[in-house]
């Protein structure tokens, strides 16, 4: 062990090792490069954009522009790690308004392939062109021609192969990259964009609205079913366009929300458009939208994630409501003709009077919550300890202050159960009431929808197994769904004729009901057979109600905290697969409304 201290001492890694391996986080494939360098041209004020592919973007990315340029000298320093002309101090992060800010992008491509930039400054019509292998520079020339920048990426991952051996096929990666291209395409109507791949267009979109754009991009038909949002308040915007009942699919993929121009993910926000939906459509089935959300920077950190597909809202709540009214408000003719459908909470109240102040609420793609922040969220002794470390450290240290504040977005006080049924969550503005059903539901169906594509089966044997009979219809459904029940954790023997042995059960289950359950997923999997869902979600729906707390049992605080933990680590927190909601928020403004303290 000493030896290896010895034969490997300290040494500061070479930059472009650093690179290489700082390039993993940034460039995981060619989609990146392309949505790097899009980024960078439309930075560059360009308004003309060609894309051309080679090989799934594995032989060649080019990316063509007729932004301002680089000279020689900011050529030169472009493709150095932390090299931007996007900011200069901490505080232009509060009201970015380019894409780029952390001067990584040039740096990783250049690192990981043989890169080829050739630009010319705008009014001029002499450039340079560069040339680096692995992030060495080996060309420099003169370059003449019309202003603005062209960029080759070549071979991809050439001296990295490991992460080229990890690339998908070729269908897969053009289809990461034609995602990448077609948002840019969505978030810029006005960009005249052309792209190509081995030769054949894919794209060729001139400059034009967004509705034309929409119907250039997916089929002419869009432009008819869509109705539009525009609508401010406060310094909140929410424009673009929600696809009608016409577009409802049956898999996500089509929803596009944009947060300043920028392409974003957040659960929590697509789930304000799905809830204005709820009652009109099936469960599993999503409406199409693009939507730009406009709000002051300064009220998001978009420097959570080094793609920046996620940024963290100050206050998530608040936006989550705006997106809700105007898009129900956009939909009121469809969801007034609809029978079933309920207006949402938040249209009864008018822009003006209502409260958009309700806390900001964990969100993230970190399924689960760290121990220190569970302590922090649950125990009331531990975090005034710890709140006080906090705000000394804080108090040092700015920037101590910022890290940790972005590393605990889930403020969340005390937790009760109320009347066995609901769970009660103290948060930061606020209150969150969970049910605790619904919630568990959710938590077992994902689970199970999950065990479905994996081998290895978590269940807890039975202490005393439980022998059941079937009718022979019942047994011949029982041998439909038996393989998925062994994936969920049902282990199984059959026990002659028309009886099997119930051995083991999956090791989330409440115990108590393992004999029950099962003639109650196949009772459910027969009432809904007439539905065209794979037996497998009717397997996980069923037992994951079956299966789940019901109204009524009581739970243990370790189980409350486990149960919000989980709920909150699902891929929808908000809603169940019925569409009724889990949880509802009440801001401190509204009950100091209740109680007229104001
Ligand atoms: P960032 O975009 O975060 O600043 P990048 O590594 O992507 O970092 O780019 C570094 C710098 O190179 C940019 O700040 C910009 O000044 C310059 N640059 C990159 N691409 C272009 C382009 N297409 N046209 C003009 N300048 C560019
Ligand atoms: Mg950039």
């Amino acid at each position: 062990m000493s030896n290896s201290t010895a034969k490997n001492p300290i040494i500061i890694l070479p930059d472009v090792l650093v690179d290489q391996i700082a390039a993993g986080e940034v460039i995981q494939r060619p989609a990146s490069v392309v949505k790097e360098l899009l980024e960078n041209s439309i930075d560059a004020g360009a308004n003309r954009i060609e894309v051309v592919i080679k090989n799934a973007g594995k032989d060649l990315i080019r990316i063509v522009d007729n932004g301002i340029g680089m000279s020689s000298e900011a050529l030169s320093l472009a493709t150095q790690r932390h090299a931007t002309s996007k900011i200069r101090e901490l505080k232009d992060l509060e009201r970015l308004n380019s894409y780029g800010f952390r001067g990584e992008a040039l740096a990783s491509i250049a690192a990981v392939s043989q890169l080829e930039i050739a630009s010319i400054p705008a009014q001029e019509n002499q450039g340079e062109r560069r040339i680096w292998s692995g992030g060495k520079l080996e060309t420099v020339e003169a370059f003449g021609g019309k202003s603005g920048t062209d960029i080759a990426v070549k071979n991809l991952f050439f001296n990295t192969p490991a992460r080229r051996k990890f690339l998908k096929g070729k269908p897969t990666e053009t289809r990461h990259i034609t995602e990448q291209v077609v948002r840019v395409a969505l978030s810029n109507p006005e960009l005249r964009l052309k792209y190509s791949n081995d030769k054949k267009t894919i794209l060729d979109l001139p400059s034009g609205d967004l509705k034309a754009r929409i119907g250039a991009i997916f089929q002419k038909n869009y432009s008819q079913y869509l109705q539009e949002v525009n609508n401010k308040y406060q310094a909140m915007s929410l424009d673009g366009y929600v696809g009608n009942l016409n577009l409802v699919r049956k898999s996500k993929g089509e929803q596009y929300l944009f947060l300043n121009g920028r392409y974003i993910q957040n659960r929590l926000m697509n789930s304000a458009v799905f809830s204005v939906f709820r009652g009109l459509v099936k469960r599993s089935e999503y409406p199409f939208f693009v939507l730009n959300l406009q709000i002051d920077p300064a009220e998001v950190d978009v420097n959570v994630h080094p793609t920046k597909i996620e940024v963290k809202f100050a206050d998530e709540w608040r936006v989550y409501n705006f997106i809700k009214m105007f898009v129900a408000e956009a939909l009121r003719d469809i969801i007034q003709t609809a029978p079933s459908f309920s207006p949402p909470v938040a249209l009864q109240d008018s822009p003006k009077n209502a409260q958009f102040t309700i806390s900001s609420h964990r969100s993230g793609k970190n399924p689960r919550l760290p121990e220190e922040t569970q302590r922090l969220m649950f125990d009331s002794n531990y975090q005034s300890q710890k709140e006080t470390d906090y705000l000394q450290k804080a108090q040092n240290f700015p920037e101590y202050f910022l890290e940790a504040q972005s590393d605990a977005p889930f403020e969340c006080g005390n937790i009760w159960q109320i009347h066995n049924k609901y769970i009660c969550a103290e948060i930061r503005n606020g209150i969150v009431i969970i049910d605790q059903h619904v919630a568990h539901e959710r938590v077992l169906y994902e689970k199970a929808m999950q065990s479905f594509s994996e081998t290895e089966v978590p269940a807890q044997q039975l202490l005393f197994p439980v022998v059941i009979e079937f009718s022979p219809e019942d047994y011949s459904i029982l041998l439909d769904v038996l393989p998925f029940m062994k994936k969920i954790g049902f282990q199984m023997r059959n026990f002659g004729g028309r009886s099997v042995v119930l051995e083991g059960v999956p090791g989330e289950m409440r115990s108590g009901e393992e004999g029950k359950i099962i003639k109650q997923i196949i009772d459910y999997t027969k009432e809904y057979a007439m539905q065209n869902d794979p037996v497998q979600e009717k397997v996980a729906a069923a037992y994951a109600c079956k299966g789940a707390v019901k109204a009524g049992d009581p739970l243990t605080k370790e189980e409350l905290q486990a149960l919000v933990d989980q709920l909150f680590a699902t891929e929808e927190p908000y809603f169940c697969p019925h569409g009724r909601p889990i949880v509802v928020n009440y801001s401190l403004d509204e009950i100091d409304k209740r109680f007229e303290r104001t």
